[in-house]
Formats: C-alpha cells, sequence, structure tokens
C-alpha cells in the first residue's frame, strides 16, 4: 500500500467505514454531492473537496479521514 509504512501522515482524502447507518447526513450536508448513500455509504473520491462537513456531522462517526 503506497502511502503506509512511511513514517508520515499524508491527509490524502475521507472515507466512510461499514459503521455506517445509511442515515444520509452526510450526502445533506456535501457541497460537492460526492456522496452515495447506501450501505456503507460511498464517497466519490473524485469529486471530494476533502471539506470535511461530512466528517463533523455523520453522527456515528463513521467517516474517517487519512
Ligand atoms: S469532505 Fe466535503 S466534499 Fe468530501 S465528501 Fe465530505 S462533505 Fe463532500
Ligand atoms: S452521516 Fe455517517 S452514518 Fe449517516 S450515511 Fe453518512 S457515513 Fe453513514
Amino acid at each position: 500500500m503506497p502511502g503506509l509504512g512511511n513514517g508520515k501522515i499524508v491527509p490524502k482524502g475521507y472515507f466512510i467505514t461499514d459503521e455506517c447507518i445509511s442515515c444520509g447526513k452526510c450526502a445533506q450536508v456535501c457541497p460537492q454531492n460526492a456522496i452515495a448513500t447506501g450501505s456503507p455509504s460511498i464517497i466519490r473520491q473524485e469529486h471530494c473537496l476533502h471539506c470535511g462537513n461530512c466528517f463533523e456531522h455523520c453522527p456515528v462517526s463513521a467517516i474517517r479521514r487519512n
């Protein structure tokens, strides 16, 4: 895996874990409409601006940053 194990933390984006309860909140707050609600919901990385809105609004903290 590129970027792992090199001793540096490089911000690369947001992703949704399977802790997602498919509430749709993240999709509602995404300015880019980059999130497809599902189980789990998915961030379409090519549209993501890394604004962090989804991350801040997820009620179960299912969204992580890497
Ligand atoms: S970080 Fe911002 S642009 Fe990216 S998916 Fe979350 S809300 Fe949308
Ligand atoms: S806000 Fe969190 S729990 Fe709700 S759909 Fe998005 S990732 Fe899933």
